[in-house]
C-alpha cells in the first residue's frame, strides 16, 4: 500500500537535487517500520523526514526535475536535443526530436517515440511549448505527438497547440486528436475544469508548403513571432514528398534541422551560414554490412529494407560535406542510424578528414547548445547524462 510521503524515512543518501519525487514514499522505503529502526537510525529517520517534507513543500503537486532557470531568459537562441536515434531501438535515446528556445517560448521539431519523456526528464515546462513543427510523417518523427498533446494539457496549456507540417498534416493531427479525446474527458471528470481545459486540449493543424511541387528547390517562411522567423524548405526524402527541414532565425543567430534527407542542394542553400545544423545521420557503411549479413543469412525481408534505406538519408560524410559547403558553425549528428553503434569508429569514418577539428559533435539526448545574441559563441553542455 502507498504511504504518504510525510510518513516516509528517506535516508540522506537518497536525497539528491535531481531526484524525481512523488507524493508517496518510494517503494523500498515503505517497508521501513518504526520497530525495525534502531535508536541511531531514528535520528537519521527524523531528520530525513523533515528534509522530505521540506522538499515536498517546495515542489509542485506534480513534482519533477527543474530545467535550468536561464533557459528562458532571452539571452540566447538555444537548441536542445530531445531524441537522437532513428527507428531502431536504443534504450539510451528517444527517437527524432529537437527543441528550439527563442525568448521565453519553446518550439519542437518532430515528436518521435519516447521524446516527451526526455523533455520531462530535463524539466522543460510543457506550458512553454508554443508550437510543433513536423518534418514528415514517418512514425519515428510523430509517435509521441499524442503525449505532447496530453502532457501540455495537464501542465496547464490554455490554447490549442499548433502543429505545422506539409501535406497530410490535417489527417495526422485529426487522428491524434481523436485517439486522445477520451483521455482528456477522463482527466476532466477526475480533476475538474480548473485543471483540465477541454476547449484548449486539441492540437491544431497548420498546413505549410502548399506551394512545394516536389522539385526540391522550394522554401517558405511559415512562422514569425517576436523576432523569430521559421523557414520550411524542401528536402529529398523521396518517395516522401514533400518532406521538409526547418531553419530558425532569431536575433542574428540561427539553427537548422534537416529532417530526413539525402544529399540535397536545397538543404545546403537553406543551411547557409547557420550557427548550428542538426543533421539526419545514417552510417551507410554499417547498414551495408548489416544488409549483406541479412542476405547471406536468408532474411530476404530485412535485406530488402536495409538495401532501401541508405539512399534517402545523409551519411555522416555527406552531412559533414553539407556543413562545410554551407559554412555552418557546428554540425550536430542526430537521427543516428544505427544509434547503438554510433560510438564505433566505423560510424563516423571519414568525418574527421572532411571536417577536422571541433566543428561537429555526436548528438545525445540532453545536449544543450546556447547561441548567445550579439556574438558568434557556441556553447555546449548537457541536461541529461550522456548514454
Ligand atoms: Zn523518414
Ligand atoms: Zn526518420
Amino acid at each position: 500500500m502507498l504511504r504518504p510521503m510525510k510518513d516516509c524515512g528517506l535516508r540522506p543518501k537518497n536525497i539528491q537535487a535531481n531526484i524525481v519525487l512523488s507524493e508517496f514514499c518510494p517503494a523500498p522505503l515503505q517497508k521501513v517500520t518504526m520497530r525495525r529502526v534502531a535508536l541511531g537510525k531514528l535520528i537519521m529517520f527524523r531528520s530525513a523526514a523533515i528534509a522530505c517534507l521540506a522538499l515536498l513543500a517546495a515542489s509542485p503537486a506534480w513534482a519533477q526535475a527543474q530545467a535550468p532557470s536561464d533557459l528562458f531568459d532571452g539571452q540566447a537562441l538555444r537548441v536542445i536535443l530531445c531524441g537522437t536515434s532513428g527507428p531502431l531501438p536504443d534504450p539510451g535515446r528517444a527517437k527524432s526530436c529537437t527543441l528550439i528556445i527563442a525568448g521565453d517560448e519553446a518550439y519542437v521539431v518532430d515528436t518521435g517515440p519516447e521524446s516527451w519523456e526526455q523533455i520531462a526528464r530535463m524539466g522543460i515546462p510543457g506550458t512553454r511549448i508554443s508550437g510543433i513543427f513536423l518534418t514528415h510523417f514517418h512514425s519515428d518523427h510523430i509517435g509521441d505527438l499524442g503525449e505532447f498533446r496530453m502532457q501540455t494539457m495537464v501542465a496547464g496549456r490554455n490554447q490549442k497547440l499548433k502543429v505545422f507540417g506539409p501535406k497530410g498534416i490535417k489527417s495526422v493531427v485529426d487522428g491524434f486528436n481523436q485517439a486522445y479525446r477520451e483521455d482528456a474527458r477522463h482527466r476532466l471528470a477526475h480533476h475538474g475544469a480548473d485543471i483540465i481545459n477541454l476547449k484548449a486540449a486539441d492540437l491544431e493543424a497548420r498546413p505549410i508548403a502548399a506551394g512545394f511541387r516536389g522539385e526540391l528547390n522550394a522554401e517558405e517562411v511559415v512562422f514569425e513571432k517576436d523576432g523569430l522567423k521559421v523557414t520550411a524548405f524542401e528536402v529529398d526524402h523521396d518517395p516522401v514528398r514533400p518532406a521538409v527541414g526547418y531553419r530558425f532565425d532569431w536575433k542574428g543567430r540561427s539553427a537548422v534541422v534537416t529532417g530526413d534527407t539525402a544529399l540535397a542542394s536545397n538543404l545546403t542553400e537553406n543551411a547557409r551560414k547557420a550557427d548550428v545544423l542538426v543533421s539526419d545521420t545514417l552510417a551507410a557503411n554499417m547498414i551495408g554490412q548489416a544488409q549483406k549479413a541479412a542476405a547471406s543469412g536468408g532474411n530476404a525481408r530485412n535485406a530488402k529494407i536495409l538495401a532501401d534505406i541508405p539512399d534517402y538519408h545523409l551519411s555522416p560524410a555527406e552531412a559533414a560535406k553539407t556543413a562545410n559547403d554551407a559554412g555552418v558553425g557546428l554540425l550536430v549528428f542526430s537521427h543516428l542510424v544505427p544509434s547503438a553503434q554510433a560510438r564505433s569508429p566505423l560510424f563516423l569514418a571519414d568525418v574527421e578528414d572532411i571536417r577536422p577539428g571541433s566543428g561537429w559533435v555526436l548528438g545525445f539526448d540532453g545536449l544543450r547548445i546556447d547561441l548567445p545574441t550579439g556574438g558568434e559563441e557556441i556553447r555546449q553542455s548537457a541536461l541529461l547524462p550522456k548514454p
